[in-house]
């Protein structure tokens, strides 16, 4: 009753509320994109997603050389629920509209009824009370609020469309389906000139690594309820297919994926399809992709350099060394490393810049600009970095940024930034002998010598802080002692502490964090007395220092 009288409220809601409008983007394209606000969408909102599918039209035209031959209809629904009441009209039943609005933020629907596999069982969505002539692509605004987001739903459901009009009603590999409609967005923010493509596959391959149950390629033949199923039982099919595409993408080239939706129509068999298109058979490619993934997986951890813009081969092949000598020394210590970090080389401060603007399009240029004229590392997402090779003398000497950034994060990713800050001059301290370490190990300056200028530093300074008093971010809390000082303190303190135990305890420390998540408790454990009783002796260690310089 419930639900009857919501259907005839959204039934009179469309004829009131439903205002067509017609998007035509500048260059002479076929079709004609109708905007349909549903109620309670503004005519701001939907004005927004008017000038979002022009963009988006223009990026297929470009990139694609795709222009949609039927007119389409974008219906904008507010909210998850106005979603669900919308895919019911469309025919789904109450069941199926609710986990589909769960687990999706758009959808694209074609005229025809489509044909979707569940569990070897073949069923038909009629269209409900309303229908549509075209095509129509639902988005659910709520569900992303800012341009990015938006922009990229819209991209993925028009790719979807595209696929439609090649292949028609024919059923293809639903993973390359999804797969490609997601690399889409990624083509298309790089086009934008948000983020890049490298960047994006790098996280993806970190995440997927460290993944302990996901989606087997042959689950992923067909769509519908089941792929629904993956999503909800966190099996990642999404983000397998987009892996699983990246990597056929690249081995044959971005355009043989739309001759492949192509001959799919005109073979109306996938599989003929995608030996053609790809000149492998389906079986073999997921052998294939089975055996990169493996690869991948082994390559964990690993310290990966690219090069944006002129750097001397001799610069990238010193700092890649550094790199290999400081994944050693991380090893050697007996540390696993579960993410790989990349380091993008860049000449100098104006392509370290650009490299900011393009990865970091959320903050501001002035930004940027200071980043880039002041860091020599600086962060350009998840385990991804823009190291200014112009303001280094690279030689082995000179690791020590790059073993900090390493050092640091390799700590930060494994035992989780909380956690691992939870006694935070531990972190920092550890993550600094670490770096000294690494740049003695790669043949540069000594650990005994960095040992040196730590205590001349804490002589010449007026005072030091305490350790228990940095419980949180250094800066703030200990705003009236110098960087060097605080550093020099920390350093020292994990090289004390270690010496007080065995050079392991250090990165064992972060391991039984991890584990039990209680930073004073694996201290205790670990290092066999409490932070407080570390904290006094440490400090009658380093007045002893001082006394002995006067
Ligand atoms: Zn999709």
């Amino acid at each position: 009753m419930r639900m009857g009288m919501r259907q005839i409220r959204l039934l009179i809601s469309c004829i009131i509320l439903v205002t067509c409008f017609a998007v035509q983007a500048q260059n002479a394209l076929a079709a004609t994109i109708h905007i349909i606000p549903v109620k309670g969408v503004s005519k701001d909102l939907a004005n927004e997603f008017g000038s979002i599918t022009s963009r988006v039209l223009q990026f297929y035209q470009e990139v694609y050389n795709f222009t949609p031959a039927k007119s389409i209809g974008i219906v904008i629904v507010a909210n998850e629920q106005d979603y669900v009441q919308r895919l019911q009209l469309d025919g789904y039943s109450k069941e199926q509209a609710i986990r589909t609005a769960k687990v999706s933020s758009g959808i694209f629907l074609n005229s025809n009824p489509f044909v979707t596999a569940n569990d070897g069982a073949t069923y038909t969505f009629s269209f409900g009370k309303i229908q549509y002539s075209n095509p129509t692509i639902i988005i659910c605004a709520d569900k992303s609020t800012t341009y990015i987001p938006r922009i990229c739903t819209l991209t993925h459901e028009m790719f979807h469309l595209m696929q439609q009009e090649l292949k028609g009603n024919n059923p293809a590999h639903e993973w390359l389906v999804e797969g490609s409609a997601r690399a889409a967005e990624f083509v298309l923010l790089e086009w934008l000139g948000k983020g890049s493509l490298a960047s994006h596959r790098h996280n993806l391959s970190n995440s997927l690594v460290n993944v302990k149950c996901m989606a087997d390629p042959n689950d992923m033949k067909n769509g519908g309820f089941t792929w629904i199923k993956l999503i909800e039982e966190n099996m990642y099919p999404y983000q397998v297919s987009e892996a699983m595409t990246d990597y056929l993408l690249r081995k044959v080239g971005k355009p043989s994926v739309i001759r492949y939706f192509a001959l799919i129509s005109e073979t109306g068999d996938r599989n003929v399809a995608f030996r053609q298109a790809f000149g492998m058979s389906y079986n073999q490619f997921v052998k294939d992709y089975k055996a990169y993934m493996k690869q991948e997986a082994a390559a964990a951890g690993r310290i990966k350099f690219d090069v944006e813009g002129e750097v001397a081969p001799e610069v990238v092949r010193t700092i890649s060394g550094n790199g290999v000598a400081i994944e050693q020394m991380l090893r050697s210590q007996g540390w696993t490393m579960t993410m790989s970090q990349r380091f993008v080389l860049v000449p100098n401060a104006d392509v370290m810049q650009n490299v900011l603007r393009r990865e970091l399009y959320q903050i501001n240029e002035g930004r940027w600009a200071d980043i880039a004229r002041r860091a020599t590392i600086a962060v350009i997402g998840e385990m991804n970095y823009v190291y200014d090779t112009g303001k280094t003398v690279t030689s082995n000497s000179d690791i020590n940024p790059l073993a900090l950034v390493v050092c640091r994060d390799s700590i930060l990713m494994t035992a989780q930034p909380s956690l691992a800050t939870s006694i935070y001059w531990l972190y920092e301290g550890t993550a600094q002998l670490l770096a000294a370490k690494a740049t003695e190990a790669a043949g540069g300056k000594s650990v005994a010598n960095c040992h040196q200028e730590w205590i001349s530093t804490i002589r010449k300074a007026a005072g030091y802080p305490s350790l228990t008093q940095m419980k949180s971010l250094l800066p703030t809390v200990t705003s009236r002692y110098k960087g060097d000082v605080i550093y020099a303190t920390v350093a020292l303190a994990a090289e004390y502490l270690a010496g007080k135990t065995d050079s392991g305890a250090l990165l064992r420390y972060f391991t039984v964090l991890r584990d039990h998540n209680d930073g004073p408790q694996a201290f205790q454990q670990v290092f066999g007395m409490s932070v407080e009783a570390f904290d006094a002796d440490f400090a009658a260690y380093l007045n002893a220092q001082q006394k002995e310089s006067n």
